[in-house]
């Protein structure tokens, strides 16, 4: 049996609408719709949409985030660097010093120990 009525969605951009005028293949809340219109089949679709919008961004906003890590540890890294050189130069010169046999100098102890603290500071380790 063929029906008769036919879908009553109003489409088209706002500035001219016109009904939808296809042959109605579902009755919903007592109006007549086709399979495009029919306001479950337009939820749907609306909700898969928006979950992919929403997996999409969630994707976006992972990989900036991951971006911004590495950034910050460039900036960090580059602003470590000249800290790390003078603490390996002072380490350097008490390796030098204890080679050449003066011996462990009191500053020697003190620049290691310094040493040792910004490598744990810097690494979490050490
Ligand atoms: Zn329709």
């Amino acid at each position: 049996m063929k029906s008769e009525h036919k879908c009553c969605s109003r489409i088209g951009p706002f500035y001219s609408k016109r009904i939808c005028g296809k042959t109605a293949k579902f009755e919903h809340e007592g109006k007549h719709y086709c399979g495009l219109h029919h306001p479950p089949a337009v939820k749907d679709r609306k909700a898969k949409r928006d979950e992919e919008w929403s997996r999409q961004y969630e994707a976006r906003r992972s990989q900036e985030q991951a971006a911004e890590r590495i950034r910050l540890d460039k900036e960090f890294r580059a602003a470590s660097y000249p800290e790390l050189l003078a603490h390996l130069q002072n380490v350097l010169n008490a390796w030098d010093s204890v080679c050449s046999g003066k011996g462990w100098e009191p500053d020697h102890l003190v620049q290691m120990r310094d040493a040792r603290a910004a490598l744990r500071r810097m690494t979490g380790s050490a």
